[in-house]
């Protein structure tokens, strides 16, 4: 079928169902150089994600060839005298159908990436500036490919998420975090300048100093403010391996202790310091075996009883030291010094070496071996919560040896501190962006990464770990722990006024100024379409 007979298709059955009163030639006449989609393919693609909690068809998917294809769209919806919903879909990695629409037009943003039937090129590749130290990437570009092309250039951005199959767009309208962010700050907070198409349909350029609210507002934004159609990311050297070390604990505060310690070293010289710092909770011997876990040799295999948990829980410290292979004759001893100030079970020490992009890709290759056991496309009731640093022993208590019991997890359990300040660089969480974070100068990620399994076990049903997931949420409620979904899901406007807090008025006046018709990322089910 032609583009153009397609489109035509698409209009139609958007008029049909949303009841448009759009003249469809005036769609027609946009003159989209992509494509607008109605092949059930595309549409079935557009309606699941990563999660697959929800699911919602979309009208049909725009494949853009150019910002100005998002732009021509948005502002027809904008216009239009009912108006239609626009939801940019990353990588489709949300868990809550946050990229999802229902009586819109879902834009495919990494269809580059995947070769679309564009075919590749039709949308720009990274553009490293290598004397400036950043990089212009399309929104839907994906960091596994951002890294590739940096790399060429000896430069790598500096702030991760643990995964790199997830698109910029998607990272920067939550926050995106690794175990880096102590150090650098979350990604939104390593990020110059933006192209960004409003809800009105206008494509501007924002940075600190140009269109600044446009700027703040969108990053960690969930969607709701614009879509990112370019990012300018900031890069420094990449170092070329990494020393990767895994060391657990059975003692609660001595384990984050020492997390806390690592993170203040910060700001220090680099060889005093690690790289990145991350950790995860073992509240079952499986998760030794588990996905993230593959680490554990089987020449190195760890017992929970043999190292004493205490409550049947144990603690894994992980941290890596980067370095270059001409220093190399330095890291043992950079990471030997390291270490002494650490109190960890002397027997449980797990040491790899490996190149930078393998460590950064890690988890792709946990996927594709989920992949082959068929147990990636699962549903996933992932929970992650902010914590402040001053309630973290209380979630150990009530939650780690409270209420997840020793019941298999079926998945990792991530906690690391991340902080707001160090010594080289004030305000890693700018309060000017959208993101919310924990009243407090240090905050836990506790991400629970748990994948729902059809094996007959109930402990591990769709049904049991939302369940549980509740009773987390108000385990925390109920005991003043002042936590903040990251990732947030929520349904009604009282919980999300409650999750934003302070800073709900402003997100509700960026709303109004950037998205007055609130077309923008409905899925998040913040505010409903204005007719
Ligand atoms: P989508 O799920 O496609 O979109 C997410 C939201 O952003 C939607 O509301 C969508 O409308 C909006 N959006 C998408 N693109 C744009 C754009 N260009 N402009 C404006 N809005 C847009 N997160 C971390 O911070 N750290 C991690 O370590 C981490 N690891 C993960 C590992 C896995 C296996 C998975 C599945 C997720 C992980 N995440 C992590 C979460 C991830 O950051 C979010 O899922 C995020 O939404 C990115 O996914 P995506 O690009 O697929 O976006």
């Amino acid at each position: 079928m032609t583009t153009k007979l397609l489109l035509t298709f698409a209009i139609c059955r958007l008029i049909v169902t949303v009841g448009l009163t759009v003249d469809p030639s005036e769609l027609l006449r946009l003159g989209v150089e992509g494509q607008l989609s109605v092949d059930p393919c595309d549409v079935e693609t557009a309606s699941l994600d990563f999660g697959l909690i929800s699911r919602s068809e979309p009208m049909a998917v725009l494949h853009p060839a150019s910002a100005d294809d998002i732009a021509r769209l948005v502002q027809a919806a904008y216009l239009s005298s009912q108006g239609f919903t626009v939801s940019a879909r990353g990588h489709g990695h949300s868990i809550n159908g946050q990229a999802q629409t229902s009586n819109g037009v879902v834009i495919e943003m990494s269809g580059r990436s995947r070769g679309n039937r564009l075919g590749p090129g039709n949308l720009a590749k990274p553009r490293v500036a290598v004397k400036e130290m950043h990089v212009d990437v399309w929104g839907g570009e994906l960091w596994i490919d951002v890294l590739r092309s940096t790399l060429e250039h000896g430069l790598a951005p500096k702030s991760w998420t643990d995964y790199l199959y997830l698109s910029v767009g998607g990272t920067l309208s939550n926050g995106g975090i690794s175990g880096q962010a102590f150090n650098h700050g979350p990604q939104i907070s390593n990020v110059y300048e933006l192209d960004v198409v409003t809800g009105k349909g206008e494509l501007m350029t924002c940075s600190e100093e140009q269109n600044s609210k446009l700027f703040h507002a969108v990053l960690g934004g969930l969607g709701q403010f614009g879509i990112i159609t370019r990012a300018r990311i900031a890069l420094e050297p990449a170092p070329q391996r990494v020393r990767w070390i895994r060391v657990l604990y059975s003692n609660f505060s001595t384990f984050t202790r020492d997390q806390e310690h690592l993170i203040s070293l910060h700001g220090e010289p680099s060889t005093l310091k690690f790289d990145y710092v991350e950790g995860f909770v073992i509240v079952d011997e499986g998760l030794i075996n588990n996905w993230r876990s593959s680490f554990f040799s089987p020449r190195n295999p760890v017992k929970i009883s043999s190292v004493g948990a205490n409550g049947g829980v144990l603690y894994c410290l992980e941290i890596t030291k980067n370095y270059d292979e001409s220093t190399g004759d330095t890291i043992d001893q950079e990471v030997e010094a390291l270490m002494k100030s650490l109190n960890f079970i002397p027997s449980t020490v797990f040491t790899t070496d490996l190149p930078y992009i393998d460590f950064l890709d890690r988890v792709h290759k946990a996927e594709l071996k989920l992949r082959a056991k068929d147990l990636w496309e699962v549903p996933h009731p992932w929970l992650n919560l902010f914590v402040p640093k001053s309630r973290i022993a209380d979630l150990d208590r009530g939650v780690f040896k409270g209420i997840l019991g020793n019941n298999k997890t079926s998945g990792p359990i991530l906690i690391y501190p991340m902080n707001k300040n160090n010594r080289t660089r004030k305000h890693m969480w700018d309060q000017r962006s959208s993101v919310v974070t924990p009243d407090e100068e240090v905050f836990y990620l506790v991400a629970l990464l748990r994948s729902a399994l059809d094996n007959g076990e109930e402990t591990q049903s769709l049904e049991y770990l939302t369940d549980q997931n509740r009773e987390i949420l108000s385990f925390c409620d109920d005991a003043g722990i002042n936590v903040k979904q990251y990732l947030p899901h929520y349904t009604t406007r009282e919980e999300w006024m409650d999750h934003f807090g302070d800073k709900w008025d402003q997100f509700y006046q960026r709303k109004m100024e950037f998205d007055p018709r609130r077309i923008l990322a409905t899925g998040q089910r913040i505010f409903n379409p204005s007719s």
